[in-house]
């Protein structure tokens, strides 16, 4: 659904992703790991185009985004992304935390925005706080609202960016779960990731990243179990 060539990052002359080629087709639950650094979140941020990749190309449904005629826009909003710091509106409640991008980007109206809020707000087990404000909840409700609202615009593909490491511990499980769950319902996600068990048991593909490129790929037992490159021998042995 997303395929990835040649992607080239650098911010001033430091090049944090140096030809990386990646691809997820529909359904598929890839995680990405590696140390801190490896150029993890810019390569999701070049994906969502929250950064503007400094070459190659990024080609979905079978057109080039990055051709400049292509809507941008549009684009993204097939994407949903989910941060590690939630990143909701402070000043909105649950419910419309998960309704104004609906009705803005979407054009959806109230009724309809606030029905699909409320069926993914259930889905996460959150549909009994649509009234909180995102201060009167633990970071775990905080990310499976910010969950539900991703889910709410209906994306193709979902991007986790280490969605449990700004979680207190007891928290972490909950999400997971509610993680785990989408990936059974064959959603397709990308997710960066340190929870090493989780990505073995919810993957169907593992990629390592090390100093802005792919080591090595493959399936959980390939890359966790039996790695082929002495690097991620490495890694794996320090997040053990
Ligand atoms: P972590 O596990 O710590 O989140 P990561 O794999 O996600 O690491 P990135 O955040 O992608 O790593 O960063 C890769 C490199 O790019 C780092 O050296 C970082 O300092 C650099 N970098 C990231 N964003 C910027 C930016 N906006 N400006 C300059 N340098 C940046
Ligand atoms: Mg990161």
């Amino acid at each position: 659904i997303i395929e990835i060539q040649h992607l080239k990052k650098s911010f001033g002359n430091h090049e944090v992703l140096r030809d990386v080629n990646f691809s997820v087709s529909k359904g598929e639950v890839v995680c990405l790991i590696g140390s801190s650094g490896s150029g993890k979140s810019t390569l999701l941020r070049c994906i969502n185009l929250l950064e503007s990749p400094s070459g190659g190309e990024i080609i979905y449904k079978g057109q080039n985004i990055l051709n400049e005629n292509h809507d941008v826009k549009q684009y993204r909003t097939h994407l949903g992304m989910v941060f590690q710091q939630f990143n909701l509106f402070n000043n909105h409640n649950v419910l419309k935390n998960c309704v104004v991008g609906q009705q803005k980007v979407l054009k959806r109206s109230k009724e309809e925005a606030e029905r699909n809020a409320l069926k993914y707000l259930e889905i996460v087990g959150m549909d009994k706080y649509i009234n909180a404000k995102p201060s009167q909840l633990s970071g775990g409700q905080k990310q499976r609202v910010a969950i539900a609202r991703a889910l709410a615009m209906d994306p193709d593909v979902m991007l986790f960016d280490e969605p449990t490491s700004a979680l207190d511990p007891e928290m972490v499980g909950e999400v997971l779960k509610v993680m785990r769950m989408l990936a059974d319902q064959g959603n397709t996600m990308i997710i960066v990731t340190h929870e090493m068990e989780f990505a073995k048991e919810v993957s169907d593909r593992i990629v390592f990243m090390d100093k802005g490129v792919i080591v090595e790929e493959g399936s959980p037992d390939q890359v966790l179990v039996n790695p082929k490159h002495e690097r991620t021998k490495e890694f794996l042995k320090r997040t053990l």
